[in-house]
């Protein structure tokens, strides 16, 4: 350990990358709230094409694909949001729309965990949504594809099964903010750099999990994100 520490520095987090032996430190977790008109209205919203919203969650809160996370404590309401999740591999500051995609690495499944009864009680004060939504394992992200073998975005389906039923059920097409608008609209307050990603936010059908579900989620042309529900710990 380095003298100049006074206790070891946390180790990087590192997403792999399908097909290859090198993987992808992460920087920022970015994430879009409601970017999916029918989910806006089933968390009682109406569209809103004013301007996207944000919230974050700590690089911490990654927990990867294919194993199992605890029941995550303080909760009784704990929900799954499938997402698509876009990994920047290049700079991006107050960038266009038309130079946008020049900035992404590759995109993945991910699952935005979320104590829903905290996120709701944080929202009705008026207060920020931090409880609810970044937390140990919070991030769930499945290996990430990179942008030339993953294709258009255009038309794909999004989806998600708990033990084998299907849950949620839409396409990328109804993105409300596209991932260049909000690729080119985060730059302008961020200089966002390789390293960060962005979950673009969940179609409707989010509901709650419990100990025993098995989550499967996919979107065509990238590796599926699949995790188990454990016992809280
Ligand atoms: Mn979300």
């Amino acid at each position: 350990m380095s003298d100049h520490l006074v206790f070891a520095a946390p180790p990087p987090v590192l997403l792999p990358i399908a097909g290859r032996s090198e993987q992808y430190p992460v920087n920022r977790i970015f994430c879009v709230g409601r970017n999916y008109a029918e989910h806006a209205k089933e968390m009682g919203f109406e569209v809103d094409r004013e301007a996207p919203f944000y919230f974050t969650k700590p690089a911490s809160a990654y927990a990867p694909s294919g194993g199992t996370i605890a029941y995550p404590p303080g909760t009784q309401n704990c929900h799954y949001e499938m997402e698509l999740v876009v990994a920047l591999g290049g700079p991006a500051y107050k960038v266009s729309k038309d130079r946008a995609m020049d900035a992404v690495f590759g995109y993945a499944c991910g699952l935005d965990m979320t104590r829903r009864d905290l996120q709701i009680a944080a929202r009705e004060k008026g207060r920020p949504w931090d409880l609810g939504k970044a937390f140990e394992n919070s991030a769930v992200i499945a290996p990430l594809t990179e942008a030339d073998g993953f294709g258009p975005l255009a038309g794909k389906p999004i989806e998600l099964k708990v033990n084998g039923e299907t849950k949620q059920n839409a396409s990328l097409d109804d993105l409300i903010w596209s991932v260049p608008e909000l690729i080119s609209h985060l730059s302008g307050f961020y200089h966002l750099k390789a390293g960060d990603l962005i979950f673009t936010g969940t179609p409707a059908g989010v509901g709650p999990v419990k100990t025993g579900d098995k989550l499967i989620g996919t979107i065509d042309g990238c590796e599926p994100v699949e995790i188990t529900i454990g016992d809280a710990d």
